[in-house]
């Protein structure tokens, strides 16, 4: 039995990553529900030492709900490339190294790909939801959407890996798509819609 949240009045986001913070806040705003950032309540980025996607949702929303009080959501996700045994996977953030600059990580995708001499390019996005309340107890839902990677970086919308991704069936990039099409597809919606069913509706 799933807990639900459909009276809880606010929800703090566990992430300090505008792109995501961008995109979920996006997919909130129908439930109007107020939505305070864990940048805004002073509340620390936890380390990720989780072995999965949703251990490290997990960790974080946990750590957000017992610093804040309050009910928290957090996305753990990144980009799983089949020919690289699915790195960068939950290390896609690091890969950006600690300016967090993402032309270097699709650069070195694109150099491990030429290395491993393979011509598979299939890619996918996992996210994984995680909402968790301030007594321990969690909700989490994962997505995926999977497609292809291109080189060189294409367009300058979304963030992270999306210049590089093709979703199965588009020929515009991640990078080159407006929001509301990339909300229609991607990982963090397909997670996004599970949560809203179970936790939202009822
Ligand atoms: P983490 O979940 O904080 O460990 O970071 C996940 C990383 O995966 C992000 O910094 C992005 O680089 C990448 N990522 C996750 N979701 C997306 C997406 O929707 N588009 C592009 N990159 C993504």
């Amino acid at each position: 039995m799933r807990r639900s949240a459909r009276h809880e009045k606010r929800l703090v986001l566990a992430s300090h990553n505008t792109g995501k913070l961008r995109e979920i806040a996006d997919l909130l705003r129908p439930f109007h529900i107020e939505v305070v950032n864990a940048g805004a309540l002073g509340l620390p980025e936890p380390e990720e030492t989780g072995m999965s996607f949703v251990e490290n949702a997990e960790l974080k929303a946990r750590a957000a709900a017992a610093a804040s009080g309050l009910l928290a959501l957090s996305d753990d996700s990144g980009l799983c490339v089949v020919a690289l045994h699915d790195q960068p996977g939950i290390y896609s953030a690091r890969w950006a190294g600690p300016d967090k600059n993402f032309s270097v990580a699709m650069q070195r995708v694109e150099e491990e790909l030429n290395k491993c001499n393979s011509t598979d390019r299939r890619a996918h996005f996992v996210c994984a939801l995680s909402l968790c309340w301030p007594d321990g107890h969690c909700e989490t839902f994962q997505g995926e959407v999977h497609g292809q990677l291109v080189f060189p970086p294409r367009g300058s919308k979304g963030f992270g890996y999306d210049p590089i991704f093709l979703a199965d069936g588009y020929d515009i990039t991640f990078g080159e798509m407006d929001s509301d099409a990339k909300h229609a597809i991607s990982h963090r919606a397909h997670a996004f819609r599970q949560m809203i069913d179970a936790c939202f509706t009822h």
